[in-house]
C-alpha cells in the first residue's frame, strides 16, 4: 500500500514538474511573441498583459493592468470597439476587430485583434484572451493600392471621354471634376494662355467649404504674380508645387476674414504643340497641405492626356474648315452654302425678316482661259473671289464658289433694294481690278453679269426656289449683254 502511495506521489510530483514546464514554456513564448497578448476579464479588467504590450506601451505591469482599456484606443475607433468588446462579452465570445491602439510615444498603429473566450476551472466564462499584430504597413499598402487604382479609373476615364468627344471645353470640365473628386482640394480650375502672360479661366471646382460665402472676385483675378514668376518654368514643361504661400501676393487679405494667411498651390502646364497652352491649377487654403507625390504625378498625367485632347480638337476644327473651304479661292464652298442656306432660311422663316441671295458668273470665262491659259484663269478667280468679299460688310453676309466661275452671296436680313445695291457695288469693284480680257465681247476687263432674288423665306416655301430666282435673273443678266444686274421676283414664277 504504501508503495502504491509512493508511486501516486511520484506520478503526482512528475505532473506538478510537467505542468510548470508548460507554464514557463507557455511564459517564454507569451513574453517572446512580437504580438501583444493580454487578457481581460468580464469586468473589462485586465488580469494579464505579455511583454510585447509592456513595451509598446511603456508602462510597468503594475501600471499596464490599471489601465482603462478605452483610454488607448483611437476616438475615431473607440465607439465600433466598445460594441463589439461589450457584446463579445455579453455573448462570451471571441471576435476580430481593426483599430488604432496609441503607443508609448503617444503615436497610433492599425493593429489586427483576435479574442477567443477563456473559462475558469469550472467552466464558466472568465473574460477574453485577446492577441494582436501590428498591421500598419499592411494598412498603408492597401492605401496605397486603393489610391492607386482610383488614379489609374481617373485616368481611364478621361482618356476614354477624350476619346468619346471632340468637344474639347466639355473633356476640361469633366477632367476638372474628377481630378477633384481625388483631391478634393478648395479649387481646381484650368486656365487657357491668351497672349504670354494673360491668363483666361474656364473652368473651375470647388471642393473646400473654405470658400463659401466668401467673396472670390479678388482671389480669381488672373494672371497673379505667382504665376508670372513662374512662367519660364511652366514653359519648359515643369510643374511648380509650392506649399506656403503668402495669401498676400494671391489676394487682398484685408478684405476677408481669413484664419490662415498661406496656402498651398499646385501648378501645371498644359503642353499642345509643344506650347504652352495653358495650366491646371490646384489651390488649398484649409487645411494646410503639402501636396503629396501621387497627386502630383496624376495632375502631371492628366495634362498631358488634356494636351493631347486640345491638339486633336484643334487638327478636327481645322478639317472641319477644310471641309467647307474652297481649295482654290479661299473662299467658303457649295456645301458651306447649301448648310448656310438651309439655316437662314429657317431662321428668317422664324423671324419673318428677309433673306437675299445674288448669284454672279464671270462673262465669257471660257474664253478668258483660251486667251490666257488655264492658270492665269485661277489667279482670276481668286481676284474675284476676293474682290466680293471686300464688297461685304455685315459679318453674316457669306459669300461662296458656288460652282466653277460661279459665286453666290447670301444676304440675310437683306431686302432686295439693299441685295441689287450690293451686287451693283460688286460689280463696280470686280471692273476696278481691270483684269484684262481682251477677247471679251463685252469690255477690255473682266465683267460679271448677276442675277438677285429676295424674300421673307416662308415655310411653305423652299430655299430652292430663291436660288432658282436668283438664277433667272442670271440668265437674263447674261441675255441682255451681260455685265449686269437683274433682279427676278419669286411672284413671276
Ligand atoms: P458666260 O459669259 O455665258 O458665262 O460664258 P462662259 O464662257 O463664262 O461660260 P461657260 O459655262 O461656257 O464656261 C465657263 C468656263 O469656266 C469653262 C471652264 O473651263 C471655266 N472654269 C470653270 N472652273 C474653272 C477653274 O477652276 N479654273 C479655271 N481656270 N477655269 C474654270
Ligand atoms: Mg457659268
Ligand atoms: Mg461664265
Amino acid at each position: 500500500m504504501s508503495n502504491k502511495l509512493k508511486h501516486l506521489e511520484e506520478i503526482n510530483l512528475h505532473l506538478e514538474s510537467q505542468a510548470k514546464e508548460t507554464q514557463k514554456l507557455f511564459k517564454t513564448i507569451v513574453d517572446s511573441t512580437l504580438d501583444l497578448i493580454w487578457t481581460i476579464d468580464a469586468n473589462e479588467k485586465y488580469t494579464f498583459l505579455n511583454q510585447s504590450w509592456l513595451s509598446y506601451t511603456g508602462q510597468s505591469l503594475a501600471e499596464g493592468l490599471k489601465e482603462n482599456w478605452r483610454d488607448r484606443i483611437h476616438p475615431e475607433d473607440l465607439a465600433e470597439c466598445v460594441e463589439v468588446y461589450n457584446s463579445a462579452l455579453k455573448k462570451c465570445q471571441g471576435f476580430k476587430i481593426e483599430y488604432r491602439l496609441r503607443r508609448f510615444d503617444d503615436s497610433y498603429r492599425t493593429i489586427l485583434n483576435t479574442a477567443v473566450r477563456q473559462h475558469n476551472e469550472e467552466g464558466e466564462f472568465a473574460g477574453l484572451l485577446c492577441s494582436c499584430s501590428d498591421i500598419t504597413q499592411r494598412k498603408i499598402t492597401e492605401l496605397k493600392i486603393a489610391k492607386q487604382v482610383q488614379v489609374e479609373r481617373i485616368l481611364t476615364d478621361i482618356i476614354q471621354d477624350i476619346h468619346s468627344s471632340l468637344d474639347i471645353d466639355l473633356i476640361l470640365q469633366t477632367a476638372t471634376e474628377k481630378v477633384n473628386q481625388y483631391l478634393s482640394a478648395d479649387r481646381i480650375f484650368i486656365t487657357k494662355i491668351i497672349n504670354k502672360n494673360q491668363l483666361t479661366l474656364l473652368f473651375e471646382s470647388e471642393g473646400g467649404s473654405f470658400f463659401t460665402g466668401c467673396d472670390l472676385t479678388k482671389a480669381k483675378q488672373l494672371p497673379n504674380k505667382d504665376l508670372i514668376d513662374n512662367f519660364t518654368k511652366l514653359s519648359q514643361g515643369e510643374i511648380i508645387a509650392a506649399n506656403n504661400i503668402s495669401l498676400t501676393t494671391m489676394i487682398n487679405i484685408d478684405s476677408y476674414d481669413l484664419p490662415r494667411a498661406s496656402f498651398a498651390l499646385l501648378l501645371v502646364p498644359i503642353i499642345a504643340n509643344q506650347k504652352l497652352w495653358g495650366l491646371v491649377c490646384v489651390e488649398q487654403y484649409l487645411p494646410p497641405r503639402s501636396w503629396e507625390l501621387d497627386e502630383i504625378k496624376l495632375l502631371k498625367q492628366v495634362a498631358i492626356q488634356l494636351g493631347v485632347a486640345i491638339k486633336q480638337s484643334e487638327m478636327y476644327r481645322e478639317l472641319e474648315q477644310l471641309a467647307v473651304i474652297d481649295g482654290l479661292t479661299k473662299i467658303a464652298n457649295r456645301r458651306k452654302f447649301d448648310r448656310y442656306l438651309a439655316t437662314e432660311w429657317k431662321r428668317l422663316t422664324r423671324e419673318k425678316n428677309p433673306l437675299s441671295l445674288i448669284l454672279c458668273d464671270i462673262d465669257y470665262f471660257k474664253l478668258y482661259n483660251d486667251t490666257y491659259g488655264h492658270q492665269a484663269g485661277d489667279l482670276c478667280l481668286q481676284k474675284v473671289a476676293q474682290a466680293i468679299s471686300k464688297a461685304l460688310k455685315r459679318p453674316a453676309d457669306l459669300v461662296a464658289r458656288y460652282g466653277g466661275e460661279e459665286f453666290a452671296v447670301i444676304l440675310p436680313n437683306t431686302e432686295i433694294g439693299g441685295a441689287i445695291s450690293l451686287a451693283e457695288q460688286i460689280r463696280l469693284q470686280v471692273q476696278s481690278l481691270k483684269i484684262p480680257h481682251i477677247n471679251s465681247p463685252v469690255d477690255l476687263y473682266i465683267t460679271l453679269s448677276f442675277g438677285v432674288s429676295s424674300s421673307i423665306p416662308s415655310s411653305g416655301l423652299g430655299f430652292y426656289t430663291l436660288v432658282a430666282a436668283a438664277d433667272k435673273g442670271l440668265y437674263q443678266a447674261k441675255e441682255l449683254g451681260r455685265n449686269r444686274v437683274v433682279k427676278f421676283d419669286l411672284n413671276e414664277f
